[in-house]
């Protein structure tokens, strides 16, 4: 099969024929119908994940077709359109009883632990338990967006932070991730805040109601005390800079939430006030991707809201084409970019 592959961490990647993945007794094999490039992609393809081993294919947000089905799959057959959370859970350990498959003990990643999807295939492993079923009306290159960004950002807001109609919600970094959080807190009734230095991506904000601004300046930060009386309620770090945590003490109201869901680099270190946090019992509180078991859900929050998912894509391109758009994000270019390996 046709994949990117690489074997040098932050090396051009190339494009080329691999074998096809054989399959465990417990996955199906996908051929991938749309894919989208996260920033997760690019911070494990410049070394930041100890999961990644070499030579590797990144991707591991995607939607598409079962080609092939492992023995022990039971619940699963050969055409059926689906898709993935980006962990996928053992089903068996303590977390995954108690309904918290986001954060398995044996998780796999496609794309992080094992070879991902930008190629023309894909392995699943623990298939019975990680596998959901596309409505016939949503198209790949929405439902590949729920694996990662959107589902991220869904679970992140209405269960980790409990975000609710009319409080404030700042989002730090409008990529992918941001904008899709944006659309979440806006279907819910929240008032956004949102903050990246590029242009596009402030235009990309204000488009799904959220007010933008490039950063958090000493005159910004008072508008915003005042405007949001005394702060926002939750704080959402959807980029991964360090600093950001320091600016969400500056905004958050007494008992707010900090919300990180952007990855930092290893060494990168953060700063909040601690006497701040002490001071207005703040809360700090950790988000990663969304359990298979939310998804119906969240399909049922987007008929209901009749949000349209494809606003988010930018640009759909094919293997041949996407290699820059994986290393050379435009500065200029907001919204999520996606490929179609077929
Ligand atoms: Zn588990
Ligand atoms: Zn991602």
């Amino acid at each position: 099969m046709k994949a990117i592959w690489y074997d040098r961490f932050g090396a051009e990647p190339t494009i080329r024929e691999v074998p096809t993945p054989h399959i465990h007794a417990d996955a199906v094999l996908i051929k991938v119908g749309a894919t989208g490039i996260c920033g997760s992609d690019r911070y494990g393809w410049h070394g930041h994940d100890p999961d990644i081993s070499l030579p590797h294919v990144p991707g591991h947000e995607f939607a598409g077709a079962i080609h092939q089905v492992g023995s022990a799959v039971s619940r699963w057959q050969k055409g059926a359109r689906v898709t993935v959370p980006f962990i996928q859970a053992c089903g068996r350990c303590q977390y995954c009883k108690d309904d918290q498959q986001q954060v398995c003990l044996h998780q796999q990643q496609a794309g992080f632990t094992q070879w991902g999807s930008f190629a023309e295939f894909v392995e699943v492993r623990h298939a019975n338990e990680n596998l959901i079923a596309l409505p016939a009306t949503m198209s790949y290159s929405e439902a590949c967006l729920l694996g990662c960004r959107f589902g991220t950002a869904y679970h992140a807001l209405l269960h980790q932070a409990d975000l609710k109609a009319g409080q404030w919600l700042a989002i730090f970094g409008c990529g992918g991730l941001g904008l899709a959080a944006i659309m979440i807190a806006k279907a819910l009734g929240a008032k956004v805040l949102a903050f990246d230095p590029r242009q596009s991506a402030q235009d990309f904000a204000r488009s799904l109601g959220a007010d933008a601004f490039s950063d958090l300046s000493a005159y910004t930060e008072s508008q915003i005390l005042e405007t949001t009386t005394h702060g926002v309620h939750v704080s959402m770090d959807a980029f991964g800079d360090g600093q950001i945590l320091a600016k969400s003490g500056r905004i958050l109201r007494n008992k707010g939430k900090h919300l990180q869901v952007g990855l930092l680099k290893p060494s990168e270190e953060t700063l909040l006030k601690m006497d701040r946090l002490v001071g207005g019992e703040l809360e700090i509180i950790g988000s990663h991707g969304i359990p298979a078991h939310r998804y119906a859900a969240m399909l049922d929050f987007i008929d209901h809201h009749q949000l349209n998912l494809s606003r988010l894509i930018d640009s759909e391109v094919d293997l041949e084409s996407s290699i820059d758009h994986f290393i050379r994000p435009s500065n200029q270019v907001a919204g999520i970019t996606v490929i179609h390996p077929g």
